[in-house]
């Protein structure tokens, strides 16, 4: 067996329980559950841009693939089946092993089939595609907000700015605040529970990878439509908490990457069973807003003055 066989075997061939046919043949076959729509992203991760090269592999087998089940939350689809091409620089056994092990902790949590992919040599860049299901007609789309409509955002925004921050040395914070944000950095935990139970109550939604401003301004702009959100309102965990008072760390809440979070909106009529949905679901949910007939957004500090954001999220060709 050449090498590049025995890779693939040893490290990305695992039973497909959804598939007809997994890994090993020339394409995989699936079958799609009738009256579904199968919702589709790929999302790719290049060393250097947005991993460091040194990052704890296991972290990256579980970001690479949270990272594109998260996209499926956004739709309110069920994810089911990834693929995964990557290229290596070299054969590195421990890499790869705990890479895969990463990879497949998060497969298994969520309950999607790694069915094919690609291997090859090259600079470390992984490339993941993720399909699910969606009752047909009923995914969640960026484009539906109303005017009128409350705007949520999942969980805390900031966790995953402020490690980056420390990492790369730009604000310290102690050792027990940094592994709780580098936790929500490296091993993000994708809404996919939420999503589903969004569907028929959200308007619109979304995953809020490049930081709340930017991806609320995607609803906005598919949309049509304008909003206005509050700074007081913008949840965040304790530890963002306790330097909100620094503008830095307000920027990162609001502009900062990473969170994976879901941003929704949702006509006022659903507030009652959203709330609800967000106990059951024990995950927090919050109000930031409402959507309006203006354009753009604007956002409104502590004391309702409207607040200037140059920097509203990140691009990689800005
Ligand atoms: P081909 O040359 O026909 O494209 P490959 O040798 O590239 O086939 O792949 C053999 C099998 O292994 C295929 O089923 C492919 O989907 C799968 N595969 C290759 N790389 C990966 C990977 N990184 N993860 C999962 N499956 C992979
Ligand atoms: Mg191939």
């Amino acid at each position: 067996m050449t090498p590049e066989f025995n890779l693939i075997q040893q490290y990305f061939t695992r039973p497909a329980a959804q598939a007809d046919l997994g890994v090993g043949d020339d394409a995989a076959l699936i079958s799609v559950t009738p009256g579904q729509q199968m919702a589709i992203s790929a999302d790719m991760l290049v060393a250097g841009t947005h991993f460091f090269a040194d990052a704890d592999p296991y972290q990256l087998g579980w970001k690479s693939l949270a990272v594109n089940i998260s996209d499926m939350a956004a739709m309110g689809a069920q994810p089911k089946w990834a693929t995964l091409a990557i290229a290596l620089p070299e054969i590195n056994e421990r890499w790869l092993a705990e890479f895969s092990r990463g990879f497949f902790a998060c497969a298994e949590k969520f309950n999607v089939d790694l069915i094919g992919g690609d291997t090859t040599r090259g600079p470390l860049t992984i490339s993941v595609q993720i399909m699910g299901e969606v009752a047909a007609g009923k995914a969640l789309q960026r484009a539906g907000a109303k005017i009128g409509d409350e705007i949520w955002v999942s969980g805390c925004l900031g966790d995953a700015a402020l490690a980056l921050a420390h990492t790369l040395s730009k604000f310290n914070l102690p050792e027990a605040e940094f592994a709780s944000c580098a936790k929500a950095l490296h091993t993000p935990q994708p809404r996919v529970s939420l999503g589903l139970a969004l569907l028929g109550l959200a308007n619109s939604a979304i995953d809020v990878s490049d930081g709340l401003l930017a991806d609320l301004g995607h609803i906005l702009q598919c949309s049509k439509v304008g909003a206005e959100i509050h700074l007081t309102n913008i949840p965040k965990s304790s530890i963002v908490s306790n330097y909100f008072s620094i503008n830095a760390v307000r920027q990162m809440a609001l502009v900062g990457g990473d969170d994976y979070e879901l941003c929704f909106t949702a006509p006022y009529k659903a507030h009652a069973e959203i709330s609800r949905l967000g106990e059951y679901l024990d995950i927090p949910l919050s109000v930031i807003g409402q959507i309006t007939g203006n354009t753009g957004l604007v956002v409104r500090g502590f004391n309702h003055e409207i607040l200037d954001f140059k920097e509203t999220g990140f691009d990689h060709f800005a």
